[in-house]
C-alpha cells in the first residue's frame, strides 16, 4: 500500500459524500503520510457535477482549513480540485494554482465540433482525438501536476487500435516532457474487468494496452490515485487492484508526490 493519496472528493459535487475532515479522520486510521483534497472544480456553469465559484471560495477552502486545523499535526494535508482542460480559462487556471498546492487535470468532457462529448457517451475517432489534444494543450500550461486516469479516453471506444496507439504514445510523451504524474485511477478498478481483443482480462480503464505502453518508458511518473468519492473507498481494494497492476507491469510507483 501506499502512504498517500491526492485524489479525494467530497459532497460539493453534488455525487460523493463527506467533508474533508471525514476523509482526513480515515486516511489517519489508514495510516496515510499525505492526503490531498480535490474535488471538481469549477470552470463554468453549464457543467453539473462540480461545485461552484461560492462554494469554492466559502465552504471549500474552509473545510480544507478547518482539517488541517485539527488534524494539522498528524497527517500532512494538501489542497487541490481535479479540473477539465478548457481553452479561454487561463486567469481561473491561474487563480487556482496560486490559492491551492496542486491541480489535477481529469479530462471528462471534450469539444467535438464545437459541440461538447461526454466521455462516458460512444467515442468515435474524432473525440479521441479531441480528448487527446485537450489533455496535451492542459499539461503544457504546466497548471497540472498529476493527469487522471489518462486512458479515460477508452471507456466507451473499447476497441484498440492503431490510433489508441498513437493517442496513448503522445500522452505518456508529453506527460514525461511536461513532468506531469500519469495515474492508475482507482474509480476505474472499480469497475468490472473485460476482455480485450487478445482475451487478457483488463478494465475500461486502467486499460491493460495503455499501461504496458507505459512500462516500456524509463522516466515516467506514474502513481495511484484512490478517486475516492465515498470515505469507504480511501485505500480500498480497488486501490490495491491498481498497485498489483503496476506490479504486475514492473511500473514504477511514486509514493508521494511532495
Ligand atoms: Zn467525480
Ligand atoms: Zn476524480
Amino acid at each position: 500500500m501506499t502512504k498517500a493519496n491526492y485524489h479525494t472528493h467530497t459532497y460539493l459535487c453534488g455525487h460523493a459524500e463527506g467533508l474533508p475532515l471525514d476523509y482526513v479522520k480515515r486516511a489517519i486510521e489508514l495510516k496515510l503520510e499525505h492526503i490531498g483534497i480535490s474535488d471538481h472544480g469549477f470552470l463554468n456553469e453549464k457543467w453539473t457535477g462540480r461545485m461552484n465559484i461560492d462554494s469554492y471560495e466559502n465552504i471549500y477552502l474552509r473545510n480544507i482549513d478547518e482539517a488541517i486545523e485539527k488534524y494539522g499535526d498528524s497527517i500532512k494535508i494538501f489542497k487541490g480540485l481535479e479540473l477539465e482542460y478548457l481553452d479561454g480559462y487561463d486567469d481561473l487556471y491561474k487563480r487556482y494554482v496560486k490559492e491551492l498546492d496542486y491541480l489535477i487535470l481529469g479530462q471528462h468532457i471534450v469539444k467535438v465540433n464545437g459541440k461538447d462529448q461526454d466521455l462516458y457517451k460512444p467515442m468515435n475517432d474524432e473525440a479521441i482525438i479531441a480528448y487527446r489534444d485537450a489533455v496535451i494543450k492542459g499539461m503544457r500550461t504546466g497548471h497540472f501536476k498529476i493527469l487522471a486516469h489518462p486512458d479515460l479516453y477508452m471507456l466507451s471506444y473499447l476497441k484498440w487500435n492503431d490510433l489508441t496507439e498513437k493517442i496513448a504514445k503522445d500522452i505518456i510523451e508529453c506527460a514525461i516532457e511536461c513532468d506531469v504524474y500519469l495515474e492508475i485511477n482507482g474509480n476505474g478498478t472499480r469497475r468490472a474487468a473485460t476482455f480485450n481483443e487478445k482475451l487478457e482480462l483488463t478494465w475500461m480503464y486502467p486499460r491493460l494496452e495503455f499501461w504496458e505502453m507505459v512500462s516500456t518508458y524509463k522516466n515516467v511518473k506514474v502513481i495511484v490515485g484512490d478517486d475516492a468519492h465515498y470515505i469507504k473507498h480511501l485505500h480500498d481494494l480497488a486501490v490495491e487492484n491498481a498497485i498489483l497492476l503496476a506490479q504486475k507491469l514492473k511500473i514504477k510507483l511514486y509514493d508521494k508526490i511532495f
